[in-house]
């Protein structure tokens, strides 16, 4: 695996295995690695013939209160996963290879990006479209690999893809949990074990929800009901949103129907964790 840190390099790089070797499968990171991540990487192993990984704790995602100074960061741990999986290339930019000073171009996905967690962090989702695009302009794929975790995200690149017609598919994998239930992602490290275990609360309320969706139960405020009460009997836990969505506008449903989006953000102590399941009806 090479690792590359400038763009000039890994724009060279780009060109000469897009002639070689075909299609170029990319996984965007910020690093700290799981499970989750690897799950990803796989399936681009499997569907393309080179993969490039990258790792970048993107600056401009973070809100002014956010943790960005204390997001976790192992280079060479990461480095090593990424290297067994058979990953071709790593790209890790530092912050000012990415945004030179005097950058002022950032992306916006409209009202989308203004929901569910947009609403508690103003400005995430537009540095997530930036740093995506210009990602996707140095590493130039065929198809891009993202987490069903984010799910949000997931459905905001989907937008900016099309709005701009850009030439990459996108491939959303599903979530990875601990045996447990809690949904992998690199800001588990900051919990204590009290609040680890106080975590469990969003994807129980999320079976909880699949359980009375699996009875019959059709109307979303009653679910939400429920899941909102199982949640505010942990006392560690603070709800940010518990909502039922559309896939296409991220609007609230009445009716839960197949493809309805559950999506949740709860703060356990001071971490914000985020869940989500995708409604599947039996037909
Ligand atoms: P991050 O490093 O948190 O920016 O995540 C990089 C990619 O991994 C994103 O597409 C995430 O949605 C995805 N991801 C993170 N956690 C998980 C998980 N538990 N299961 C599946 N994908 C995940």
């Amino acid at each position: 695996m090479k690792i590359i840190t400038t763009i000039g390099e890994m724009k060279a790089a780009v060109r000469v295995v897009k002639d070689r070797e075909g299609t170029i499968g990319f996984v965007p990171t910020m690093g700290c690695l799981h499970e989750g991540h690897l799950s990803i990487v796989r399936a681009a192993r499997q569907k393309t013939r080179v993969t490039i990984a990258s790792i970048f704790v993107n600056p401009t995602q973070f809100g002014p209160h956010e943790d960005f100074k204390a997001y976790p960061r192992d280079l060479d741990r990461d480095a090593a996963m990424l290297e067994r999986e058979g990953v071709d290339f790593l790209f890790h930019p530092s912050p000012g290879e990415m945004y030179f000073e005097g950058h002022r171009t950032y992306v916006e996905v409209h009202d989308l990006q203004d929901k569910l967690c947009g609403r508690s962090r103003p400005g995430h989702f537009r540095g997530v479209c930036t740093v995506v695009l210009k990602l996707f302009e140095i590493v130039r794929p065929d198809v891009a690999f993202f987490g069903q975790k984010d799910a949000q995200q997931a459905i905001i690149l989907q937008r900016m893809v099309r709005d701009l017609d850009l030439d990459v598919r996108l491939e959303i994998l599903p979530i990875i949990r601990e045996s447990d239930g809690l949904a992998m992602s690199s800001r588990n490290t900051y919990l204590s074990a009290v609040e680890r275990r106080a975590g469990l609360v969003l994807s129980r309320s999320l079976r909880e929800a699949e359980v009375k969706i699996g009875k019959g139960e059709r109307r979303a405020e009653t679910v939400l009901a429920a899941m909102r009460e199982m949640v505010g009997r942990e006392s560690l836990a603070r709800i940010d949103y518990i909502e039922a969505v559309d896939t296409d506008r991220l609007e609230p449903v009445l009716e839960i129907a197949d493809g309805t989006l559950m999506a949740m953000a709860v703060y356990i102590g001071k971490i914000r964790l985020i869940d989500n399941l995708i409604v599947r009806l039996e037909k």
